[in-house]
């Protein structure tokens, strides 16, 4: 039983920073989002096209990579304030690392933060970053089975992104399929349908972020 213990330990020392993150969040009305998902499913590049249509709101983005800060340009190139996490090696995020990442950003002006996660369904699903909601994504050149082989990730979930639907046509995914063994897992869970390169969907995502600011 070791391992379970330090393992516990582990996770209990992450809550507690995640419960001083949440406070600091109160504290200054930001709405925070951790985004989950697999490696490619699309996390950068919907933030790409989704923070240009919600200019209205201030918004901030701490990208999570294994290696490289290539995703934290991307997001720097559209204006908005990004600071980047390299885990070297680590395949989640902590509530450690998000508030070191805080630490350097500038917190007076933003209202919306998203915390793009490392691309993995798995143990980012046991660590709690002080978020408000977690938005899992899944993209149709994946399997729709997904949601029955990573339960933990979908039943902490609030909110599954359907992405690249603009494929549907060339792909076995089955969108309907996705959304019923999601929803086995976790029936309080909401659905968006998105094509982050074509556009499709977008408003409507855009439109439920607005109502959560
Ligand atoms: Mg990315
Ligand atoms: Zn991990």
């Amino acid at each position: 039983m070791p391992v379970i213990t330090v393992e516990r330990k582990v996770l209990e020392k992450n809550d507690q920073i995640a419960a001083v993150n949440r406070k600091l969040f109160g504290e200054r009305k930001i709405t925070a989002f951790n985004l989950l998902s697999s490696p490619g499913s699309g996390k950068t590049t919907l933030l790409e096209k989704l923070l240009p249509q919600i200019k209205d709101i201030m918004c901030g983005v701490i990208e999570g990579d294994v290696q490289s800060d290539r995703d934290a340009q991307r997001i720097n190139s559209l204006g908005i304030p990004v600071v980047q996490i390299v885990t070297n090696g680590g395949c989640h995020l902590d509530a450690g690392l998000v508030k070191d990442a805080l630490a350097n950003l500038d917190l007076t002006s933003i209202r919306l933060l998203f915390i793009e996660n490392v691309g993995n369904l798995v143990c980012p699903a046991n660590y709690d970053l002080g978020e408000k909601m977690k938005i899992v994504m899944m993209s149709t050149t994946e399997g729709d089975d997904k949601p029955l082989k990573y339960t933990p990730m979908f039943r902490t979930a609030n909110v599954c992104i359907i992405n690249k639907i603009d494929l549907l046509p060339h792909v076995e995914f089955n969108p309907d399929t996705a959304r019923e063994n999601a929803l086995k897992i976790n029936p309080e869970l909401s659905f968006f349908s998105v094509s982050a390169k074509t556009g499709e969907g977008m408003n409507e995502l855009a439109d439920w972020i607005r109502t959560q600011v």
